[in-house]
């Protein structure tokens, strides 16, 4: 090969590698924007809405392939000492469900708590109580999502072993809702019902925190809910 031609495979070479990295989408890597980004005064913890807007600009990278998670080795060092979540979720532990994931964040972006068919107990209260009110996250992302096992089985009323009967109770109830509300659906309609139900029904028991309602009412927090679509990673926000 011509000494020109190798030089100009390296320079190609050298744009294709400077150009691959998956932070070039993000901001997060450079050091002067990491510290601002992570701080107590990033813009994105500045309200409910700028932290509702950097979660859907977050979801929209990841379903177009653009993601950053290369940066979350830089986010040990620079979360070491303290944590400021720009937002806290609530989701199924559903294994196709990771919110830093989905919405493009890294570490110590997003406070969160999962639970199968987003069925909350005292303890994840009291956890986003924590989030919100400690750490000052300013919205919290109740999220279902299609295709939900814990959901379909609560439809499906089987015999369940162990401590699933409990878990079924807590999701029952918005079975029934939906069931009353649809009474002619199919399956999928139904399923897609019931886990809208889920997801309002936890609003609402979020919202009989004295903690979380009295931010909510000073328009410190916001609590929104999400269906998050295991088919193409869009979130549809209730
Ligand atoms: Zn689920």
């Amino acid at each position: 090969m011509k000494n020109s031609s190798r030089s100009f495979l390296i320079a190609v070479s050298l744009l294709i590698v400077s150009f691959t990295p998956a932070c070039v989408h993000h901001a997060c890597c450079s050091k002067a924007t990491s510290a601002r980004m992570l701080g107590k005064t990033d813009p994105r913890r500045s309200s409910p809405d700028a932290a509702l807007a950097a979660l859907k600009e977050g979801n929209a990278r990841f379903v177009n392939g653009k993601t950053a998670h290369a940066c979350n080795i830089q986010r040990v060092a620079a979360t070491a000492q303290g944590q400021y979540p720009l937002a806290s979720v609530i989701g199924c532990a559903d294994s196709r469900t990771p919110p830093e994931v989905i919405f493009d964040l890294g570490i110590g972006e997003l406070f969160v708590c999962r639970v199968a068919g987003v069925a909350s107990e005292i303890n994840d209260v009291a956890s986003l109580e924590y989030g919100a009110e400690h750490l000052g996250s300013p919205l919290i992302v109740v999220m279902g999502h299609t295709q939900c096992g814990a959901m379909k089985a609560a439809l499906a009323d089987e015999p369940l072993p162990g401590s699933l009967p409990h878990l079924m109770d807590a999701i029952r109830p918005a079975v029934e809702r939906a069931r009353a509300a649809h009474p002619k659906a199919n399956a999928s309609t139904l399923l897609a019902a019931a886990t809208r139900e889920q997801v309002q029904g936890e609003i609402r028991q979020l919202l009989k925190s004295p903690v979380l309602h009295e931010l909510v009412v000073t328009g410190k927090l916001k609590i929104v809910g999400a269906i998050y679509s295991v088919e193409d990673g869009t979130m549809t926000w209730l």
